[in-house]
């Protein structure tokens, strides 16, 4: 019959994984009584071991909700190992009793001195064969007489602490000391309070060596103060050197077991003593009357006389199994009704859809892949050419801008390209060289690194996207990973592309080959350019105006910081030009030719301080802006002319012609490359790298963790995890009536 408490012990250990309610709370042992009075040392006699929290001020703040669980020899020469578990610290075994002890009075500590009682638990489970199944709850003990350091306060808050623990149906431990008179427990007169019968309330006289045994036996005997279920006398008191207030660090603590039942043999069995105690009967009988208990939970132990934190512990077993029997249809019930509701609620939450967290992890993954796969259509060979034309075409901009128009004499090349005789190999040698410098800055411009970067930047930016998305919102740490190994694959493949690109495009550094059908793309394409170009500037310029107040004031504007620069011009020429060296300066020429604004174009000083350009530098930028359409529309204008749709051996005078069409075939070899070297392999790994870093490298508890991160699916799991211990504490408590059943007329029948 003892395997009831082990069953339910098991059960409750469910019951409480998912925050049991009270109702489904299972009778455990209340351990109460007042300061002193010997409290720590029977439930340290109990277990065998010392591991309470020990100290001068009051040391127990929190209370500990012991299960003590007999681990049964398997027959084998060694023992099963004896260790405590705190569930709220991880599944960890503390294998040595001070350790225990070390942890229980750090976790007794993290209570600030301040509130001094706290009602949140310690849970400690001890595996032992030396333990039999109980469940205790150690709580602080009452305090007599409040002094300076222990306010008013804390007496009440320990009593309202108690009496939540003595509740129904637990079983209350009433611990007193035989030296002090009954009618001062503190402990009793709580228990009075909620079980005046004393039907569940267990009194344990403690320091039976304080008191002659006359007195001692007449406690026991209840006259007093009557229990149903008795007094059990008990001398625990601890040998010197242990229990003396002191944690002592290190070592083994001894078995307490045999040192309490020797000295409790010697005193309670000693010639002088037994008469009281065994007055005439043997223990035998004594045992056999407190087994008649497991069928009458309600037998009247008044008046019978038990001894012994032996006699105790097997008290508290048959106790406690009894309550657990009186108390199973009752926990079946609300077991029941609980299970019932939580299997309503999901058949209509989720329609009895079963989730696990391995399904989440994996479906989480392949829509991770999937939706990269659609990523990557943004990254076909087209697509690719056409972002790196884009990015060449602006590093031809830039080539034109700084070798032809800025040049002095661009606007020669124009009026040369109108002169229908003048043959390409007629050209002046500058334009020629003109035309080679432009190519080989564009084809050595680091065309390799450039490239690929700009499409490792693509990849980049898709999968921050993937990362940052739904849901990896919830999941910020797998979200980190997922970026840290793309941009690992990246690293890896980077310089190797950039060098084989460039290796690629060498022969374009001497010399590019372009047939007429490559021409006619690359003048076209050219055009569009520059009509880009063009309209950019005219908007520029557009916005110059608007700020300057109209067309006519711009243009005279202009054509006044012209004149000025070619006065500048000029002077310069007339001062350094025939000499070739540093002339003087003269102040006072300069000071003469400073010219400021006409009055015409005097304007409001809020004008001219508009935004951060003053009007000289907005006048400066506007003659800028037209320098350049002019020419813009001049190499516009020559684009279209005869002379440049007549092919490739015109390139001189269509430098823009041929480097686009350059541009293109660096582009085009290019995305050859990055192709092979780059997409093509991380698209290959990266689903991989997703599988070994996501799918196979989390843990159990990591995959419980990454699904619980969602907070859609974290309701999801815990209802289908409440409703699935129900069930199993269902099936558990169904199996027990049945076997209690079958065994209960087998055991009338004997
Ligand atoms: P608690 O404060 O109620 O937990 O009491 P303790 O277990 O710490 O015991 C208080 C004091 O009483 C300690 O000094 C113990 O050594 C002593 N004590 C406990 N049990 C006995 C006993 O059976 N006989 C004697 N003489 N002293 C005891």
């Amino acid at each position: 019959l003892l395997q009831l408490t082990k069953k339910l012990i098991e059960i409750r250990q469910v019951l409480l994984s998912i925050d049991q309610s009270d109702a489904l709370k299972l009778p455990s042992i209340v351990v109460i009584g007042s300061q002193s009075s010997g409290k720590s040392s029977v439930l340290e006699a109990i277990v065998g071991h010392e591991f309470l929290p020990k100290g001068d001020n009051m040391v127990t703040r929190r209370p500990i909700e012991l299960t003590l669980v007999h681990t049964p020899h398997d027959g084998s020469t060694t023992a099963p190992p004896e260790y405590g578990v705190f569930p709220s610290l991880g599944a960890q075994k503390v294998t040595s009793f001070p350790a225990i002890q070390r942890t229980l009075t750090e976790l007794n500590q993290s209570v600030p001195a301040s509130i001094a009682v706290s009602s949140d638990p310690i849970y400690l489970r001890i595996h032992s064969p030396h333990v039999p199944d109980l469940t205790l709850v150690d709580l602080p003990g009452y305090i007599q007489i409040s002094s300076m350091d222990q306010p008013e306060e804390l007496k009440e808050k320990i009593s309202a602490l108690c009496d939540r623990y003595i509740q129904e149906p637990n079983i209350i431990l009433a611990v007193c000391a035989a030296d002090v008179d009954l009618a001062n427990s503190a402990a009793l007169r709580a228990s009075r309070r909620v079980d005046p019968l004393g039907s569940r309330t267990i009194g344990v006289v403690t320091k039976m060596d304080l008191v002659s045994a006359e007195v001692g036996a007449g406690i026991l005997k209840g006259n007093r103060y009557p229990l149903h279920l008795g007094y059990v006398g008990v001398v625990c008191k601890a040998p010197t050197g242990l229990g003396s207030g002191r944690i002592r660090r290190g070592g083994e603590s001894p078995n307490l077991t045999g040192a309490v039942l020797r000295r409790e043999k010697e005193f309670f069995g000693n010639a002088e003593n037994a008469r009281w105690f065994y007055p005439s009967s043997s223990e035998r009988s004594l045992s056999r009357s407190s087994s008649s208990l497991i069928m009458s939970p309600a037998d009247d132990m008044a008046g019978k006389v038990m001894v012994g934190t032996d006699t105790l512990r097997k008290r508290l077993m048959v106790v406690l199994e009894t309550s657990m029997a009186a108390n199973l249809s009752g926990i079946t019930n609300a077991v029941q009704l609980e299970l019932e509701e939580a299997s309503y609620q999901f058949k209509v939450q989720y329609n009895d859809r079963r989730i696990t967290p391995e399904a989440y992890v994996a479906e989480t993954v392949d829509a991770l892949k999937v939706r990269f796969k659609e990523f990557t259509c943004q990254f076909t060979k087209p697509q690719v050419r056409s972002k790196l034309k884009a990015m060449l075409d602006d590093k031809v901009m830039d080539i034109l801008e700084q070798l032809y128009w800025a040049d002095q004499r661009a606007a020669e090349l124009s009026r040369l390209g109108e002169d229908k005789r003048l043959q390409p190999d007629d050209l002046d040698n500058y334009w020629k060289y003109k035309l080679d410098t432009a190519s080989s800055l564009l084809t050595k411009s680091g065309v390799g690194r450039d490239s690929t970067q700009l499409v490792a930047e693509g990849l980049r930016g898709l999968i921050d996207s993937l990362a940052t998305g739904e849901p990896f919102t919830f999941h910020p740490e797998v979200a980190d990973r997922i970026i840290q190994f793309s941009r690992a694959i990246l690293r890896e493949r980077l310089g190797l592309t950039a060098d084989q690109v460039e290796n690629c495009i060498k022969p374009y550094k001497y010399e590019v080959e372009v047939d007429e059908r490559e021409w006619e793309i690359g003048r076209q394409q050219s055009e569009e350019a520059f009509n880009l170009e063009i309209a950019r500037c005219e908007g520029k310029l557009a916005d110059i105006k608007k700020k300057v107040g109209g067309t006519r004031k711009l243009s005279s504007l202009v054509s006044f910081v012209h004149d000025i620069e070619k006065r500048d011009a000029e002077r310069t020429r007339r001062r350094f030009g025939s000499f070739g060296g540093a002339a003087q300066e003269d102040p006072v020429e300069k000071t003469e030719e400073e010219s400021p604004l006409p009055d015409s174009y005097k304007y409001s000083p809020a004008q001219v301080a508009d935004g951060k350009y003053s009007l000289a530098s907005l006048c400066r930028l506007a003659a800028l802006f037209s320098d350049r359409l002019a020419i813009l529309k001049a190499r516009h204008k020559a684009l279209q002319s005869k002379r440049c749709r007549m092919g490739p051996e015109q390139k001189a005078f269509c430098p823009e012609a041929f480097l686009s069409v350059v541009a293109e075939k660096l582009a085009y070899t290019s995305t050859m490359f990055i192709n092979i070297e780059l997409l093509e392999q991380f698209f290959y790994q990266f689903p991989r790298e997703i599988d070994s870093r996501i799918l196979y490298d989390l843990d159990r508890n990591e995959i419980a963790k990454f699904a619980r991160e969602n907070p859609v699916v974290k309701r999801h799991l815990d209802l289908q995890d409440r409703k699935d211990k129900l069930e199993q504490v269902m099936m558990s408590l169904q199996s027990l009536a049945n076997m209690r059943q079958e065994k209960e007329p087998r055991s009338t029948r004997s």
